[in-house]
C-alpha cells in the first residue's frame, strides 16, 4: 500500500483532498492520512471578526472529520517534525512513513525571539488565539479608565486588528488610544502606493498613532518601551510583526526563504524531492520575479494543483504546472476596506461585503455560508 500524507487541513490541504479523495476512494492500494492539530478547519481571514466579537467563534469553523473524502484517515495531532530523506513525519509520540507528502500546514506568528512576559502578549494566527485575545481584551476594556492598544507590526494584520478592536471599544463607549509600531519606514508597505496611502489615512482618521522606524524593546507585562525610548503604560499588547512556516522542524536538502517558506518548482514539488509537495502559506511560489503573497485564493489553487500532481505522479502521467491567477484582494479595515478586484479599486462597505461573501464561498459548511451571506448583505444594505 502507498501512503499519502497531507500535513494541514486548511485551504490548501482541503483543495488537494478533493483530488486525492476521488482517487483513493476507489483504489484500496492507496491510503490518504490527513494531519491537523485541530479537529476543525478555519476560515483564517475571519479571526479579526472573532477577536472583536463581530462574529461568533463557531462561524469560521467546520468539522474536519465530516468533510474528509471517503477512505481518508484523520490524525488529530500536530506534526512536529518531517524528515524528507527518511520519508517520515513525526507527531512527537508517533512516527509515520510516507510515499508522498503534501506540506500544507500554513504559517504562524514569528516572534523573532521576543520572549518577554509572553502570557499577556497576543497574536492572531489561529482560532484559539483569536478567542484568547477576545476574552483578554474584554477584561482589559472593563478594567480601569485609560486604555491603550499597542500593536507591534503595521502590516495588514496589525492595521486590520487595530481597526476592528478600535471599533469595538467605540461601540462600548470606551476611550482607547491606538499605537501601531512599525520597523519599516511606513505602514502597510507591501500594498500598492494609492491603497497604502488610503489605509494609512483611514488609520490616522481613526486617531491611531503610527510610529515607524521603531520596534518594541521591552515589555514587563503591562508597560512597553520602544527602540526610540518612548514608553507606553498599561497597554493591551498584540504582536503582528511577521510570520513563519508552521512546521519548523523539517530536515532535508531543500531551499527556503528567511521566513521558512519552502522553494518549490512549477509543479509544486519541494526542491530536490519528487515525492514531496508544498502548497499555500508554507510554499515559496514564484510568479515571474516575485513570490506570491500569502492569500486564500493562491492557497486553494496551489493545493488543488499539488493534489492533482500527486495523483498524476502515482499514475505515471505528466505533471501540471501551477499558473497563479491573481483576481485581486480586499483588506477589511473596519468600518471600511481597501482593495482591488479585477484591477478595479474597491473600498468602504462594498469591499467589506465582498470580503464576507468570498469567505462564505470558501467555507465548507452550509450554516457558515449562510452566516457569511447575511454579513455580506448587511454591509451592502443595512446597518453595521
Ligand atoms: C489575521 C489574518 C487575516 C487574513 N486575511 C486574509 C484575507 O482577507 N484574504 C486572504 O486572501 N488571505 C488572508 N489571510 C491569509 C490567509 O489566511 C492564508 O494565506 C491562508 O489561510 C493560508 O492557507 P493554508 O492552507 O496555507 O494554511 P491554513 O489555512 O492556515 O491551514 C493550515 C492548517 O494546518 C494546521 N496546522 C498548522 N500547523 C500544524 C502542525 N504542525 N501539524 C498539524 N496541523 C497543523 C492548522 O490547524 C490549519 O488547519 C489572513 C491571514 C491572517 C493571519
Amino acid at each position: 500500500m502507498k501512503r499519502i500524507i497531507v500535513a494541514g487541513a486548511g485551504f490548501a490541504g482541503f483543495a488537494a483532498l478533493k483530488h486525492l479523495g476521488r482517487f483513493t476512494g476507489t483504489s484500496p492500494e492507496y491510503e490518504v492520512v490527513v494531519f491537523d492539530r485541530n479537529d476543525y478547519t478555519t476560515i483564517i481571514p475571519s479571526l479579526p471578526d472573532v477577536a472583536s466579537r463581530r462574529m461568533d467563534q463557531d462561524l469560521p469553523k467546520a468539522n474536519i472529520r465530516r468533510l474528509l473524502p471517503r477512505g481518508a484517515v484523520f490524525v488529530n495531532d500536530e506534526v512536529r517534525k518531517a524528515d524528507l530523506d527518511a520519508r517520515t513525519v513525526s507527531t512527537g509520540s508517533n512516527e509515520y512513513e510516507y510515499d508522498y507528502l503534501l506540506l500544507a500546514a500554513g504559517s504562524v506568528t514569528n516572534l523573532f525571539g521576543f520572549k518577554q512576559h509572553l502570557d499577556p502578549v497576543h497574536v492572531l494566527d489561529s482560532l484559539p488565539e483569536a478567542v484568547r485575545l477576545r476574552e483578554a481584551f474584554g477584561g482589559y476594556l472593563s478594567s480601569g479608565a485609560a486604555h491603550t492598544l499597542l500593536v507591534s507590526g503595521a502590516g495588514y494584520t496589525g492595521v486590520e486588528i487595530a481597526c476592528f478592536l478600535s471599533e469595538h471599544a467605540i461601540a462600548n463607549s470606551k476611550n482607547m488610544k491606538v499605537i501601531l509600531v512599525e520597523k519599516a519606514d511606513k505602514a502597510v508597505g507591501n500594498l500598492p502606493e494609492p491603497e497604502r496611502r488610503y489605509v494609512e489615512s483611514l488609520a490616522t482618521d481613526l486617531g491611531f498613532e503610527i510610529v515607524t522606524n521603531s520596534s518594541v524593546v521591552s515589555f514587563d507585562g503591562a508597560d512597553v518601551t520602544l527602540e526610540t525610548g518612548e514608553a507606553f503604560r498599561n497597554v493591551f499588547f498584540i504582536w503582528a510583526s511577521g510570520s513563519k512556516r508552521a512546521i519548523e522542524d523539517i530536515s532535508g536538502g531543500f531551499g527556503s526563504l528567511p521566513d521558512g517558506r519552502m522553494h518549490v518548482n512549477r509543479f509544486l514539488q519541494v526542491s530536490g524531492y519528487e515525492n514531496v509537495f508544498a502548497a499555500g502559506d508554507c510554499a515559496a511560489i514564484k510568479n515571474g520575479d516575485i513570490y506570491l503573497r500569502r492569500a486564500v485564493p493562491f492557497s486553494v489553487a496551489s493545493g488543488a494543483t499539488a493534489g492533482k500532481n500527486i495523483v498524476r505522479s502515482l499514475e505515471n502521467r505528466p505533471l501540471k504546472k501551477y499558473r497563479p491567477v491573481d483576481l485581486g484582494w480586499v483588506i477589511p479595515v473596519y468600518p471600511s476596506s481597501a482593495g482591488k478586484v479585477l484591477g478595479i479599486p474597491v473600498r468602504g462597505r462594498l469591499g467589506l461585503a465582498f470580503h464576507y461573501l468570498t469567505c462564505g464561498y470558501r467555507t465548507h459548511d452550509l450554516r457558515s455560508a449562510r452566516g457569511y451571506l447575511a454579513l455580506g448583505l448587511k454591509n451592502i444594505f443595512g446597518a453595521r
